[in-house]
Protein backbone atom coordinates (compact mmCIF):
# COMPACT_ATOMS: atom_id res chain seq x y z
CA UNK A 1 0.00 0.00 0.00
CA UNK A 2 1.49 3.02 -0.82
CA UNK A 3 2.20 6.46 1.71
CA UNK A 4 -0.50 8.72 1.61
CA UNK A 5 1.15 11.86 0.16
CA UNK A 6 1.01 15.31 2.24
CA UNK A 7 0.60 18.68 0.06
CA UNK A 8 2.02 21.64 2.12
CA UNK A 9 1.88 25.05 0.29
CA UNK A 10 5.14 27.37 0.95
CA UNK A 11 3.48 30.44 3.10
CA UNK A 12 6.87 32.25 4.02
CA UNK A 13 10.83 31.50 2.81
CA UNK A 14 13.01 33.19 5.93
CA UNK A 15 16.92 33.20 4.99
CA UNK A 16 18.46 33.11 8.11
CA UNK A 17 22.08 32.78 6.56
CA UNK A 18 24.43 32.50 3.10
CA UNK A 19 23.53 28.46 3.62
CA UNK A 20 20.05 28.49 5.93
CA UNK A 21 16.73 28.69 4.50
CA UNK A 22 13.51 27.66 6.71
CA UNK A 23 10.45 26.86 4.91
CA UNK A 24 6.86 27.97 6.46
CA UNK A 25 4.24 25.00 5.27
CA UNK A 26 0.49 24.81 5.63
CA UNK A 27 -1.06 21.15 5.50
CA UNK A 28 -3.60 21.56 2.31
CA UNK A 29 -4.62 18.44 1.05
CA UNK A 30 -5.71 16.25 4.78
CA UNK A 31 -7.30 17.42 7.62
CA UNK A 32 -4.25 16.56 9.58
CA UNK A 33 -0.72 15.91 9.86
CA UNK A 34 0.44 13.95 13.07
CA UNK A 35 3.72 13.59 14.39
CA UNK A 36 5.80 13.24 17.62
CA UNK A 37 8.09 15.32 18.39
CA UNK A 38 11.86 14.47 17.05
CA UNK A 39 10.19 12.91 14.18
CA UNK A 40 11.08 14.11 10.37
CA UNK A 41 9.34 13.74 6.81
CA UNK A 42 10.05 12.97 2.91
CA UNK A 43 10.50 15.93 0.40
CA UNK A 44 9.63 14.73 -2.61
CA UNK A 45 11.55 16.70 -4.86
CA UNK A 46 10.84 16.45 -8.58
CA UNK A 47 13.83 15.14 -11.12
CA UNK A 48 13.80 14.76 -14.26
CA UNK A 49 12.94 11.26 -14.68
CA UNK A 50 9.49 11.49 -13.15
CA UNK A 51 10.45 9.28 -10.33
CA UNK A 52 10.69 12.45 -7.79
CA UNK A 53 14.03 12.11 -5.40
CA UNK A 54 13.44 11.70 -1.39
CA UNK A 55 14.82 13.71 1.33
CA UNK A 56 14.33 13.58 4.89
CA UNK A 57 13.83 16.95 7.06
CA UNK A 58 13.79 16.88 11.12
CA UNK A 59 10.23 18.70 11.76
CA UNK A 60 11.48 22.16 13.45
CA UNK A 61 8.24 22.93 14.89
CA UNK A 62 5.99 21.76 18.28
CA UNK A 63 4.23 18.76 17.44
CA UNK A 64 1.18 20.06 19.09
CA UNK A 65 0.37 22.47 15.64
CA UNK A 66 -1.22 19.60 13.51
CA UNK A 67 -1.66 21.78 10.19
CA UNK A 68 1.75 23.74 10.24
CA UNK A 69 5.49 22.75 10.57
CA UNK A 70 8.97 24.97 9.68
CA UNK A 71 11.67 22.99 8.20
CA UNK A 72 14.92 24.22 8.51
CA UNK A 73 17.42 23.85 4.85
CA UNK A 74 21.50 23.78 5.02
CA UNK A 75 22.75 24.44 1.98
CA UNK A 76 24.59 21.50 -0.21
CA UNK A 77 26.19 22.03 -3.30
CA UNK A 78 24.76 20.86 -5.88
CA UNK A 79 22.18 19.01 -3.86
CA UNK A 80 19.36 18.47 -5.63
CA UNK A 81 17.09 19.03 -2.80
CA UNK A 82 19.49 22.37 -2.15
CA UNK A 83 18.63 23.65 -5.63
CA UNK A 84 14.95 22.63 -5.46
CA UNK A 85 14.25 24.37 -2.21
CA UNK A 86 16.71 27.86 -3.10
CA UNK A 87 14.61 28.09 -6.09
CA UNK A 88 11.26 28.79 -4.46
CA UNK A 89 9.83 31.73 -4.44
CA UNK A 90 6.92 31.29 -1.79
CA UNK A 91 3.43 29.66 -2.54
CA UNK A 92 4.15 26.17 -4.19
CA UNK A 93 3.21 23.20 -2.89
CA UNK A 94 5.42 20.29 -1.95
CA UNK A 95 4.80 16.62 -1.25
CA UNK A 96 5.88 15.07 1.52
CA UNK A 97 5.09 11.18 3.24
CA UNK A 98 6.13 11.48 6.60
CA UNK A 99 6.33 10.83 10.06
CA UNK A 100 9.33 9.26 10.10
CA UNK A 101 12.13 8.42 12.96
CA UNK A 102 12.41 7.24 16.13
CA UNK A 103 14.25 9.65 18.15
CA UNK A 104 11.53 10.94 20.59
CA UNK A 105 11.84 12.77 24.03
CA UNK A 106 12.17 10.31 26.83
CA UNK A 107 9.52 10.63 29.12
CA UNK A 108 9.67 11.08 32.07
CA UNK A 109 12.39 13.21 31.61
CA UNK A 110 15.39 13.15 33.62
CA UNK A 111 16.92 16.53 35.57
CA UNK A 112 18.87 17.54 32.71
CA UNK A 113 18.36 17.93 29.18
CA UNK A 114 21.30 18.25 27.03
CA UNK A 115 21.07 19.19 23.51
CA UNK A 116 24.68 19.18 21.25
CA UNK A 117 23.73 20.14 17.54
CA UNK A 118 25.42 21.44 14.09
CA UNK A 119 24.23 23.71 11.40
CA UNK A 120 20.84 22.55 10.80
CA UNK A 121 20.63 19.73 13.39
CA UNK A 122 19.63 22.57 15.62
CA UNK A 123 15.71 21.89 14.15
CA UNK A 124 15.02 17.92 16.39
CA UNK A 125 15.94 20.04 19.52
CA UNK A 126 14.03 23.11 18.49
CA UNK A 127 11.30 21.06 17.92
CA UNK A 128 11.37 19.36 21.50
CA UNK A 129 11.79 22.38 23.11
CA UNK A 130 8.91 23.99 21.96
CA UNK A 131 6.39 20.83 22.08
CA UNK A 132 7.65 19.94 25.66
CA UNK A 133 7.88 23.72 27.33
CA UNK A 134 4.71 23.71 28.85
CA UNK A 135 4.92 19.59 30.19
CA UNK A 136 8.55 20.32 31.53
CA UNK A 137 8.95 23.76 32.43
CA UNK A 138 11.60 23.67 34.87
CA UNK A 139 13.82 21.24 33.73
CA UNK A 140 18.05 22.34 32.99
CA UNK A 141 18.08 22.30 29.74
CA UNK A 142 21.93 23.07 27.89
CA UNK A 143 21.73 23.30 24.20
CA UNK A 144 25.26 23.36 22.52
CA UNK A 145 25.19 24.89 18.52
CA UNK A 146 27.68 24.41 16.94
CA UNK A 147 28.60 26.93 13.53
CA UNK A 148 31.71 27.99 11.67
CA UNK A 149 31.83 31.37 11.91
CA UNK A 150 29.28 34.21 13.61
CA UNK A 151 28.08 35.08 10.47
CA UNK A 152 26.89 31.15 10.65
CA UNK A 153 24.65 31.43 13.34
CA UNK A 154 20.94 31.80 13.58
CA UNK A 155 17.82 31.54 15.17
CA UNK A 156 18.62 33.63 18.59
CA UNK A 157 15.72 35.27 18.36
CA UNK A 158 14.04 31.93 18.52
CA UNK A 159 15.82 30.25 21.16
CA UNK A 160 15.68 33.50 23.02
CA UNK A 161 12.03 33.49 23.40
CA UNK A 162 12.02 29.75 24.38
CA UNK A 163 13.66 31.40 27.33
CA UNK A 164 10.68 33.13 28.96
CA UNK A 165 8.97 30.08 28.93
CA UNK A 166 11.89 27.79 30.37
CA UNK A 167 13.20 29.58 33.08
CA UNK A 168 16.21 27.11 33.41
CA UNK A 169 17.32 27.21 29.69
CA UNK A 170 20.72 28.29 28.32
CA UNK A 171 21.92 27.94 24.89
CA UNK A 172 25.49 28.99 23.59
CA UNK A 173 26.38 28.89 20.39
CA UNK A 174 30.13 27.09 19.62
CA UNK A 175 32.05 28.51 16.67
CA UNK A 176 34.82 26.19 14.64
CA UNK A 177 36.13 29.42 12.94
CA UNK A 178 35.21 31.86 15.36
CA UNK A 179 37.69 35.28 14.33
CA UNK A 180 39.35 37.63 17.22
CA UNK A 181 36.61 39.12 18.15
CA UNK A 182 34.27 36.71 19.34
CA UNK A 183 33.95 36.74 23.19
CA UNK A 184 31.64 33.23 23.00
CA UNK A 185 32.70 29.47 22.99
CA UNK A 186 35.11 28.43 20.01
CA UNK A 187 35.79 25.26 19.22
CA UNK A 188 33.27 22.09 18.79
CA UNK A 189 30.09 21.19 20.78
CA UNK A 190 31.97 17.92 21.88
CA UNK A 191 34.67 20.20 23.65
CA UNK A 192 31.61 21.47 26.45
CA UNK A 193 30.66 18.12 27.53
CA UNK A 194 32.55 18.38 31.08
CA UNK A 195 30.85 22.20 31.99
CA UNK A 196 27.17 20.45 31.96
CA UNK A 197 28.31 18.36 35.11
CA UNK A 198 26.34 15.34 33.39
CA UNK A 199 27.99 13.15 35.95
CA UNK A 200 26.92 14.64 38.78
CA UNK A 201 23.54 15.27 37.67
CA UNK A 202 20.82 12.96 35.91
CA UNK A 203 21.15 13.63 32.31
CA UNK A 204 19.83 12.44 28.50
CA UNK A 205 21.29 13.81 26.05
CA UNK A 206 20.11 14.31 22.14
CA UNK A 207 22.69 14.84 19.18
CA UNK A 208 21.49 16.14 15.73
CA UNK A 209 23.14 17.07 12.64
CA UNK A 210 27.16 16.15 11.62
CA UNK A 211 27.80 12.48 11.93
CA UNK A 212 31.51 12.52 13.10
CA UNK A 213 30.51 14.97 16.42
CA UNK A 214 27.85 12.47 16.81
CA UNK A 215 30.20 9.90 16.84
CA UNK A 216 32.93 11.44 18.91
CA UNK A 217 30.31 12.09 21.51
CA UNK A 218 28.92 8.99 21.62
CA UNK A 219 32.68 7.54 21.86
CA UNK A 220 33.02 10.01 24.88
CA UNK A 221 29.68 9.34 26.80
CA UNK A 222 29.01 5.59 26.27
CA UNK A 223 32.37 3.78 25.90
CA UNK A 224 34.51 5.90 28.00
CA UNK A 225 32.08 7.08 30.69
CA UNK A 226 29.93 3.70 30.31
CA UNK A 227 26.35 6.05 30.12
CA UNK A 228 23.57 3.92 29.86
CA UNK A 229 22.05 3.94 25.92
CA UNK A 230 19.05 5.41 27.05
CA UNK A 231 20.57 8.25 28.03
CA UNK A 232 22.02 9.09 24.50
CA UNK A 233 19.55 9.92 21.58
CA UNK A 234 20.72 10.99 17.82
CA UNK A 235 20.26 11.74 14.27
CA UNK A 236 22.83 12.23 12.10
CA UNK A 237 22.10 14.22 8.97
CA UNK A 238 25.13 12.91 6.81
C1 LIG B 1 16.82 11.69 9.55
C2 LIG B 1 17.41 12.86 8.78
C3 LIG B 1 16.95 14.14 9.00
C4 LIG B 1 17.49 15.22 8.29
N1 LIG B 1 17.04 16.47 8.57
C5 LIG B 1 17.59 17.53 7.93
C6 LIG B 1 17.17 18.86 8.25
O1 LIG B 1 16.29 19.10 9.08
N2 LIG B 1 17.78 19.87 7.57
C7 LIG B 1 18.76 19.65 6.61
O2 LIG B 1 19.25 20.61 6.02
N3 LIG B 1 19.16 18.40 6.31
C8 LIG B 1 18.58 17.34 6.92
N4 LIG B 1 18.98 16.08 6.58
C9 LIG B 1 19.87 15.90 5.41
C10 LIG B 1 18.99 15.87 4.13
O3 LIG B 1 18.16 14.73 4.13
C11 LIG B 1 19.80 15.86 2.82
O4 LIG B 1 20.71 14.81 2.87
C12 LIG B 1 20.54 17.18 2.59
O5 LIG B 1 19.62 18.26 2.55
C13 LIG B 1 21.26 17.12 1.23
O6 LIG B 1 20.32 16.82 0.24
P1 LIG B 1 20.53 17.33 -1.25
O7 LIG B 1 19.50 16.62 -2.10
O8 LIG B 1 20.55 18.81 -1.32
O9 LIG B 1 21.97 16.80 -1.62
P2 LIG B 1 22.32 15.44 -2.40
O10 LIG B 1 21.88 15.56 -3.83
O11 LIG B 1 21.79 14.27 -1.63
O12 LIG B 1 23.90 15.43 -2.26
C14 LIG B 1 24.76 16.22 -3.09
C15 LIG B 1 26.20 16.07 -2.69
O13 LIG B 1 26.46 16.57 -1.37
C16 LIG B 1 26.92 15.55 -0.47
N5 LIG B 1 26.12 15.72 0.77
C17 LIG B 1 24.88 15.26 0.99
N6 LIG B 1 24.44 15.64 2.21
C18 LIG B 1 25.44 16.36 2.76
C19 LIG B 1 25.57 17.03 3.99
N7 LIG B 1 24.59 17.03 4.94
N8 LIG B 1 26.74 17.67 4.23
C20 LIG B 1 27.73 17.69 3.29
N9 LIG B 1 27.64 17.07 2.11
C21 LIG B 1 26.53 16.41 1.84
C22 LIG B 1 26.65 14.25 -1.15
O14 LIG B 1 27.63 13.30 -0.82
C23 LIG B 1 26.69 14.64 -2.63
O15 LIG B 1 27.99 14.64 -3.12
C24 LIG B 1 18.48 14.99 7.31
C25 LIG B 1 18.93 13.68 7.07
C26 LIG B 1 18.42 12.64 7.79
C27 LIG B 1 18.95 11.25 7.52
Amino acid sequence: MSRAIYEFTVDQITDHTKEIRELFLTLKNQPEFKFKAGQFVMLHVPTEAGKPALRAYSIATTEHDTKKFRLIFKFVENGAASNFVWALKGHEILNFTGPFGKVFFQEPPDEQIVFLNTGSGLSQHFCFLESKMKQFPNLKYKLYFGVRKEEDRYYEKELTELQKHLPNFEFHYVLSRASDSWTGKKGYVQHFLKETNYKEIPTTFYLCGNGGMIKEVKHQLLEIDGLDKSKVWSEAFD
